[in-house]
């Protein structure tokens, strides 16, 4: 066992206090620290803070979703988003103060989305993020959405032991992470071309299922019958070492079957006949093996400890489902439902940790709307020079 003092900054001082080193290499159980971290997230179309204490307790967690805004235009529509999360950043902050019994003063770290995602939607959540730093002179530190994503899992299961796996799937993102120690972030495999949310999302859309797709495809499938729908299509072949996957091809394969099939899209309120629903769970049951695919030949390439699986699609039952029958060799950590799609909580956690050690982005942090996650480079998988940045 090994001891070190980390500076931790409350109420405007900085007072040392004592992390552990514990339970192998490179493991901080720096959640013995009791710090207050106020989470922002505007990536998208969530509105969200959060405040939480030692890095893993919920103290509150609000989300402003912007679902009925967009569900006429079956998709974000950016400007829109922006203009929204303005209107409501305010009132989702100090109701998440209010929900955790707190008032500013008692916080002691701010954590803020600062990318990837829409560009005018993060610089309201950073901006507001850091005139708070500014005015109650507090530590801010800001986060990639995707490593939030990661931090979900930490506070219903066990501490993360590393090396890990982590499949994140959400609506913009579809990327498999190995990661050695904690904060360090090697691509194994990522998307070519539509994320796997981005798929349910436009096969609903198409299907006259409205948005998102996610929940919905999920529901129908429970009672399809995916061998009832034949969907023909290729797999692009990937010549890397990555684990790359592609799902512009299943969507055109929907689609190509709903042509040939003369399928109409559901009529809005209408239930879906069972041709569209053993349709929707064909669709489901590829994007399943798909990812289920990848994540057994990681998990055999590179024995992880943990294996997280994040992101808005890791709320789909089929594939919670899947992932915890296979035998993957390590435990799997899932987000509960409400902390898979866009929330602050999960940005609070992986910014205690950087709050934790002391760390302070200051105020000439700025949103990046590409911001990438990877910053080490992995035997074999020596990545792209735009590809690479440092946290
Ligand atoms: P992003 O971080 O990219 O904005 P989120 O993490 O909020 O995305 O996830 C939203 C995505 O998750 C949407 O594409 C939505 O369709 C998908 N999703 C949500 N619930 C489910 C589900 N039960 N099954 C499949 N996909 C889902
Ligand atoms: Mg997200």
């Amino acid at each position: 066992m090994e001891a070190r003092a980390i500076l931790v900054p409350s109420n405007g001082l900085l007072v040392g206090l004592l992390g552990l080193l514990l339970t192998g290499p490179g493991r901080l159980v720096y959640n013995l620290i009791p710090m207050l971290v106020l989470g922002i997230e505007s990536s998208c179309d969530e509105t969200a803070a959060a405040v939480i204490e030692a890095g893993r307790i919920i103290r509150s967690n609000v989300v402003a979703s912007q679902v009925k805004t967009h569900a006429p235009f079956g998709g974000v529509v950016p400007e829109l988003a922006s203009r929204e999360h303005l209107d409501r950043i305010d009132s989702v902050v100090n109701s998440a103060l209010e929900a955790a019994g707190v008032g500013l003063d008692d916080i002691d770290g701010i954590s803020a989305t600062r990318g990837p995602g829409l560009v005018g939607s993060l610089l309201v959540g950073l901006s507001y993020a850091k005139s708070l730093a500014y005015a109650k002179r507090k530590p801010i530190v800001g986060i990639n959405h995707i490593e939030g994503h990661i931090y979900s899992t930490v506070f219903e299961n066990e501490p993360i032991i590393y090396p890990a796996l982590a499949l994140v799937v959400s609506g913009g993102h579809t990327s498999l992470f190995l990661i050695p120690e904690e904060g360090k972030y090697g691509t194994i495999g990522r998307t070519r071309d539509d994320a796997a949310g981005e798929a349910f999302d436009k096969v609903a859309k198409l299907l006259g299922l409205g948005y998102p797709g996610g929940p919905v495809i999920d529901k129908l499938a429970e009672s399809g019958d995916p061998a009832a729908a034949q969907l023909v299509f290729t797999v692009p072949k990937m010549n890397s070492n990555y684990l790359d996957f592609s799902f512009s091809g299943l969507k055109t394969a929907v689609l190509r079957y709903v042509r040939e099939n003369q399928i109409s899209p559901v009529p809005s309120g209408a239930e879906p006949d069972h041709v569209i629903v053993d349709l929707a769970a064909a669709f489901q049951e590829k994007v399943i093996l798909s990812l289920l695919w990848r994540l057994r030949q990681a998990a055999r390439r590179h024995s992880p400890k943990t294996i997280i699986l994040a992101g808005g699609v890791a709320c789909n039952s089929g594939l919670r489902r899947a992932v915890r029958s296979e035998k993957l060799g390590a435990p799997v950590y899932c987000p509960s439902p409400i902390l898979t799609t866009d929330n602050a909580a999960m940005i609070a956690a992986a910014g205690h940790r950087r709050l934790a050690l002391g760390e302070n982005d200051g105020f000439e942090i700025s949103a990046a709307a590409s911001l990438k996650l990877d910053n080490i480079v992995l035997d074999g998988y020596e990545l792209p020079k735009t590809a690479r940045y440092k946290l």
